[in-house]
């Protein structure tokens, strides 16, 4: 029998970090729901250290699902069958022995609803045979698990093992049926799990799943400090808002990678995996971003650019009206460019959009998207 998760009492809560009392919170890649916070795994570059819980190990439940779930779907910004969807994706790993039973549970309530939305589960902790039918289960969500492996050896960096992560992919891609499983390479740092032999074993895992997404280190100030506490080598000298890999190194790797697995799809942006495993467009808006399909197949390209169309203008207005906007929005053939809304509410109108939504006090420069500039240490 599996264990399951306490509930924090109102004491303990109040000891818990204010960012993450609420669990629900729009990032990136979707709408996240976190009502549990605590991990055992201690990676040393985990978004844990920015919400200042890293030491908390136990997970604990801020709530039961049954209200976590209700939360969610009357979000404000939660819509049924668009908004994508992360499951414990901030603050816990959700195939930890006593996460999964509130994962799957939630999963089940997700479905039971009836939504069709995308929901994306990231891991890189053990997933069986059980898991994967219950997975295949689902009915209606769009289910994507993608594991996150990078070969890293370095206990330090990197207490877990590699080989859990890759044994999951091998599970989950040999069980498939209504799910997709991704494998989620990263994250990749220069020197220390780029080499040709680092290259050839993702590229190997890669056969075990049904697209691959790779990305560098999201080397932020408090990461940085931990690495400092610990004595691990830093892999940058400076830290950035945005993930690290210089583009000499991407080409490298890409060059590499296909070597070893040609035409096998791999992909820069999370979504875009999401998107060529479900065969939908992807709901970033990336295809405005020209330069980051480059590595897409044709018959992907093909549906994202039959999809691609401008933002309807009353509805981009309206949208505008009622989120704030300062000014009137610039829209150009690569994002529409807003002022004076934060990220919660870009991704909002992205989503909604298909488009990417830009800050205009943040610029995207050509072939930067998503990449800082970065200073390797030799
Ligand atoms: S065509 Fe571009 S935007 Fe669409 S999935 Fe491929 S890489 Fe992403």
């Amino acid at each position: 029998m599996e264990k399951s998760v306490d509930i924090i009492n109102a004491m303990q809560l109040s000891d818990v970090n204010p960012s993450l009392r609420d669990p629900v919170e729009y990032r990136k890649s979707g709408l996240s729901l976190n009502h549990i916070v605590g991990c055992p795994l201690d990676c040393s570059y985990c978004v844990r250290h920015l919400f200042g819980n890293f030491d908390q190990r136990i997970p604990q439940a801020l709530m039961t699902d049954k209200q976590a779930f209700e939360q969610f779907i009357s979000h404000r910004y939660f819509q049924p069958h668009i908004t994508p969807v992360q499951l414990f994706n901030r603050a816990t790993d959700p195939m930890l022995p006593e996460v999964k039973p509130h994962t799957h549970n939630l999963l089940g309530l997700l479905d039971q609803a009836g939504l069709t939305n995308n929901v994306l589960i990231i891991t890189r902790w053990r997933v069986t045979p059980e898991d994967c039918e219950s997975f295949n289960a689902l009915s209606n969500i769009k289910l994507t698990i993608l594991v996150t492996y990078s070969g890293i050896d370095d206990p330090k960096v990197e207490p877990i093992k590699s080989s859990i992560a890759a044994n999951s992919l091998r599970t989950l891609f040999r069980h498939s049926r209504r799910y997709r499983a991704l494998l989620y390479w990263r994250p990749i740092v220069p020197g220390l799990n780029d080499s040709a032999a680092h290259i050839a074993q993702a590229a190997q895992l890669a056969a075990h799943a049904h697209a691959t997404v790779f990305s560098g280190l999201f080397y932020r100030k408090e990461i940085a400090d931990y690495y400092q506490s610990q004595g691990i080598p830093e892999p940058y000298s400076s830290t950035a808002r945005r993930k690290l890999l210089p583009l000499e190194e991407e080409q490298r790797l890409l060059r590499m990678y296909e070597a070893h697995a040609p035409g096998t799809p791999i992909f820069r942006k999370t979504s875009c995996g999401v998107a060529y495993a479900h065969q939908q467009p992807d709901y970033n808006g990336h295809f405005g971003i020209t330069e980051l399909c480059d590595t897409c197949p044709a018959t992907q390209y093909s549906t994202c650019k039959a999809a691609w169309k401008t933002p309807d203008e009353a509805l981009l207005k309206s949208l505008c009206a009622t989120l704030g906007v300062d000014g009137e929005p610039l829209v150009t053939d690569r994002a529409i460019i807003v002022r004076g809304l934060d990220e919660q509410r870009r991704y909002f109108m992205q989503h909604t959009l298909g488009y990417q939504v830009h800050d205009a006090d943040k610029p995207h420069h050509y072939d930067r998207h998503g990449r800082a500039e970065a200073q390797r240490n030799l």
